[in-house]
């Protein structure tokens, strides 16, 4: 799953080789044609954002929102260059005077007019996004009181409470602040929730800026850079996505 680091390289790659042309749009797979991209066709990509792990290209009066879920992606090519996959599973091509972005599948791939963004219901339910410049770790602490029984690790997930975060970041902010992720909400301080927040924060930051990394526990395949001890895993929530981390060092 992309995570809100990955739709913010992709948001500023796609502002970099498209941003404020015109763009030439098709769409040679069906799913594109459904969703209607050809409109976009002859029409100025105007601004390029993410919130958590949605993407928005805006093109004046209408906005194109996408979600990469677990296998989505966008591609940019210099014009003309061969693709890595075969054109007619592109759901959407838009070409400007160099470059092209051409996008592959996924869960969501829709315009929606410009007015109507704010009252979108799968963006407006949308929690702050923790990438964003004016985060700020308190907005969500409250929020995520509402729900005192839940886990740390679930809550870091819902993105009604926080945008952006999955399961990679869930699992290493956690191991970062030292926060066991089966702990309750309740039994947590609001320092305790800005740390693993502002955790997750940086760690990602440092993603989308750095390119490779190596993650503490995530995936538990060396044992703990801390304690030495192994890594444990375990699926959590109502999604049961696994998250990892060490039993010694987090409590
Ligand atoms: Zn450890």
């Amino acid at each position: 799953m992309a995570e809100g680091d990955t739709i913010l390289r992709a948001a500023r790659r796609l502002d970099a080789a498209l941003g404020g042309e015109i763009v030439a749009a098709s769409a040679p797979n069906p799913r594109g044609r459904a969703a209607g991209i050809e409109r976009l066709d002859g029409r100025r990509l105007e601004a390029v954002e993410s919130h958590g792990k949605n993407l928005l290209l805006r093109f004046g009066d209408l906005a194109l929102h996408s979600h990469m879920g677990m296998n989505g992606s966008w591609h940019v090519y210099a014009r003309g260059a061969r693709w890595r996959k075969p054109r007619r599973s592109a759901w959407a091509v838009l070409a400007g005077e160099r470059w092209e972005a051409v996008q592959f599948g996924g869960p969501t791939l829709r315009l929606i007019p410009a007015t109507r963004l704010t009252r979108d219901p799968q963006l407006a339910r949308l929690g702050p996004d923790v990438l964003a410049p004016d985060f700020d770790p308190d907005a969500v602490i409250a929020p995520m009181r509402a729900d005192p029984a839940r886990t740390l690790g679930d809550a870091l997930l819902d993105q009604a409470l926080v945008a952006g975060i999955g399961n990679i970041f869930k699992s290493e902010a956690s191991f970062a602040a030292r926060l066991d992720p089966w702990r309750q909400i309740a039994d947590l301080s609001d320092d305790d929730l800005r740390a693993v927040l502002r955790a997750a924060r940086e760690q990602m930051l440092r993603a989308v800026d750095g390119g490779r990394h190596t993650y503490a526990v995530y995936k538990g395949r060396r044992p703990c850079p801390v304690c030495g001890g192994r890594i444990v895993s375990r699926g959590q929530g109502d999604a049961n996505r696994t998250t990892y981390w060490c039993p010694r060092c987090q409590l």
